[in-house]
């Protein structure tokens, strides 16, 4: 089900790689620390001409950034909030500063040539914290817009009920926001759950509708909408079982949608996100957290063109999140052709970024 079990499963693993060593390319030394340890009889990641990771948080406390090297993987994040809630409720209260360094040191190490970045929720982020860390980043950073009352509903613990005001009001805030000339450099809107207190698909895209369009006149920029499990409060039921995206991709089909995480190793969220994408060309998987059963089989399905690679980056992941995803590339084995479209190509058209092969 989980990541975990996708990584420790090493017997499969092993006999398939044996077989297949001589076959692939040493690892690069760009890409430092992969055929380290358990990870020696695995074929390498062959280092490709950009490496994009689409899915970034920018924006985090001094505590946060203590607390960064005891987390070592995904789920100790996501089962933080409720494991020391009172630390929890301490770090994200902080107020979060640019933590650009962090964010670009880790993604040297494991030679990321572009990130995709949106604000961490939190208290003290904003859109002008990550479209001012874009612009001193010499075109590493590219920014996404993501609603400040989305990430405040988060830190408050009011995802899916209250966001501050009445939800059309909301909504129609935060279009004209992203329709502003002060949000004029963003690439389109980063992960968000959708702005409604809705169930019912039809009412979700309703609700929505406003910000889709201001993302379809702006040149059909993409929206990200999370999958799986978070560490957050409320909302569960959006990201676990995300059938609901379906009728939002319908009636928007030239906007791209990115479903991050895709299914998160979750055997049923997998599962609505596949067929949504099944019926949808305009939806889109970022691969973080997922297994490497879930991506060979995604991309056997709706094809490596549909798929990218993401880790989920912020300070608190910076020990782990790049180099876990890496490892998941490689253990599902790509071909030369998927592993170029997962690295850059897919990212390259959704995002717009414009990189020459
Ligand atoms: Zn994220």
């Amino acid at each position: 089900m989980s990541k975990q079990n996708g990584k420790s499963n090493n017997t499969k693993e092993s006999s398939m790689s044996a077989k297949n060593d001589k076959q692939e390319p040493a690892m690069h030394n760009d890409c430092c620390g992969l055929v380290a340890g358990a990870l020696n009889n695995r074929p390498a990641w062959a280092p490709t001409k950009y490496l994009v990771n689409c899915h970034v948080h920018l924006g985090s406390g001094p505590l946060l950034q203590e607390l960064a090297p005891t987390f070592h993987s995904a789920a100790d994040w996501g089962a933080f909030r409720t494991g020391q809630p009172e630390t929890f409720a301490k770090a994200v209260s902080e107020g979060a500063v640019d933590d650009s360094a962090v964010l670009l040191a880790a993604s040297e190490k494991y030679g990321v040539t572009h990130s995709i970045v949106q604000t961490a929720p939190g208290k003290g982020t904003c859109n002008e914290l990550v479209l001012d860390a874009a612009r001193k980043s010499n075109g590493r950073f590219i920014p996404l817009y993501r609603p400040e009352a989305v990430s405040n509903a988060a830190a408050r613990g009011t995802l899916g009920l209250d966001y501050g005001d009445e939800v059309s009001k909301v909504v129609r805030q935060i279009a004209d926001e992203l329709a502003s000339p002060a949000m004029s450099a963003t690439r389109g809107v980063g992960e968000i759950v959708p702005i409604t207190t809705e169930l019912h698909p039809i009412k979700i895209s309703r609700d929505m509708a406003p910000i889709m369009e201001v993302l379809k006149a702006r040149g059909d920029l993409s929206i990200q909408f999370p999958t799986g499990y978070s560490g957050w409060k409320g909302v569960h039921y959006y990201i676990y079982s995300p059938i609901w995206v379906d009728e939002i991709a319908a009636n928007f089909p030239t906007v791209p949608i990115v479903l991050t995480k895709m299914g998160r190793g979750i055997q049923a969220s997998y599962d609505a996100c596949l067929s949504v994408a099944m019926r949808n060309a305009n939806v889109y998987f970022d691969m973080t957290d997922t297994t490497p059963e879930h991506l060979r089989a995604a991309i056997n399905v709706i094809g490596a063109h549909r798929i990218m690679y993401g880790s989920d980056l912020s300070t608190m992941a910076s020990n782990h999140a790049i180099l876990d995803i890496l490892r998941t590339c490689i253990m599902a084995r790509l071909s030369a052709e998927e592993r170029e479209c997962i690295a850059w190509k897919t990212a390259n058209q959704v995002y717009k970024l414009g990189l020459k092969g």
